[in-house]
């Protein structure tokens, strides 16, 4: 197995645990999970600036949501392979939160860079978004890109950490 084989296969690994971890959630409070983290290209997925940013984009995040009578309350806080993770229980119904985040992904500084899954207590996969979300540097569809490879991994990264350390130092 390669270096690159080696990391894919922990990528992959720390997927499926996270996975795991929101459909434990789920089984156990009975209720709405959110799981909040970024969506990072490349590597590394953590630093000082991307834990900073995660803090205040988690932040902001709760007080969208309390202000738009969305009760949420953090379950868990990790750091994986993957960079930092929140998990949140919501009381309310997965459509309503899940429209909720997605409003606070388009309206948020950094919202492009956010990736919020809902998971609902009777369901088995993931709320799906009605409009496709759009790639970070273009104005397509992010999975069109994505397969297309439209756009290099460094050119996504740049855009990334620049957006970032703009946020961070506001
Ligand atoms: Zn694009």
């Amino acid at each position: 197995m390669t270096e690159i084989e080696a990391i894919q296969k922990q990528i992959l690994r720390a997927k499926e645990i996270r996975w795991i971890k929101q459909h434990n959630f789920k089984q156990e409070y009975k209720s709405t999970i959110i799981s909040f983290k970024f969506n990072i290209p490349s590597w590394p997925k953590n630093s000082l600036e991307i834990r900073e940013a995660f803090q205040k984009s988690k932040f902001s995040y709760c007080s969208y949501m309390k202000k738009n009578h969305k009760e949420i309350s953090l379950l868990e806080q990790n750091e994986t392979i993957l960079g930092p993770e929140a998990f949140f229980l919501a009381k309310d119904g997965p459509v309503k939160v899940k429209k909720s985040s997605i409003d606070f992904e388009e309206n948020f500084t950094i919202g492009r860079l956010l990736d919020i899954d809902v998971l609902g207590p009777n369901s088995d996969s993931h709320i799906e978004r009605e409009t496709k979300r759009k790639c970070y540097l273009c104005n397509n569809i992010a999975i069109y890109c994505m397969r297309e490879n439209t756009h290099s991994q460094i050119e996504l990264r740049l855009f990334f950490d620049t957006l970032l350390k703009k946020f961070v130092e506001e």
